[in-house]
């Protein structure tokens, strides 16, 4: 992945110097989790953060605004899911996808390559017991002693007691009004 310092004041040895890598966690049952992980992205890659996004449950045939922005600004996004299952058929397969999507994590973590690195819905796949808590939390705690720069962050309804106690930093989004309630469906540019 091509570095963009040089557009920077800054080298890239005095900043994993001076930066505390952060566990954040956006959460809750509110909208917000994934906008706002995606805002934050935007933010690191405007300061040359090298900065990539995986995403578990969205499908993977579908192309999102935020695929396509993110091109632009040099973020790189993939998308490994089947789709969001609420009532799965098929929760053999809805697993194996789990699997290999957290695979990719996995290499994404241990490559050294990245200054954040945003697991979008992971949480979801833990809640739904999909991966072991604490095997992920021991392999995203892994990482950070051996990068202690990184920032990793993971979004997702309703996160496990152990994700909570070893991140430093966690909002929950509380829903007081979705548009959803009147009956209005997901939309372009908000939703998708
Ligand atoms: P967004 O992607 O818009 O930031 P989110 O990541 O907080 O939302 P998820 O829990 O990942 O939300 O849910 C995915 C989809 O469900 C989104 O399209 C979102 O608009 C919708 N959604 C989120 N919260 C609610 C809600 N309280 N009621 C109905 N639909 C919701
Ligand atoms: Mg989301």
């Amino acid at each position: 992945m091509p570095t963009k310092e040089k557009q920077y004041k800054w080298r890239r040895e005095d900043y994993q110097e001076n930066t505390r890598g952060l566990l954040m966690v956006y959460t809750g049952h509110g909208k917000g989790k994934t906008t706002c992980a995606l805002g934050l992205m935007m933010r690191a890659a405007g300061q040359g953060l090298r900065c990539c996004m995986i995403q578990f449950m969205k499908s993977r045939n579908d192309r999102y605004g935020e695929h396509v922005a993110a091109e632009k600004l040099g973020i790189e996004i993939h998308t490994m899911g089947d789709g969001f299952t609420w009532d799965t058929k098929n929760p053999a397969q809805d697993r194996e996808t789990a699997n290999q999507t957290w695979e990719l994590c996995l290499e994404k973590l241990h490559s050294g390559d990245y200054d954040m690195l945003v697991f979008d819905e992971l949480v979801y796949v833990l809640s739904y017991n999909m991966l072991p808590v604490a095997e992920v939390v021991d392999e995203l705690q892994a990482a950070r002693t051996s990068q202690p720069a990184l920032h990793i962050v993971v979004t997702g309804r309703d996160a496990p007691a152990e994700l909570i106690e070893a991140a430093d930093l966690v909002t929950e989004m509380r829903e007081v009004k979705h548009p959803f309630t009147a009956g209005i469906r997901a939309q372009r540019g908000i939703e998708f």
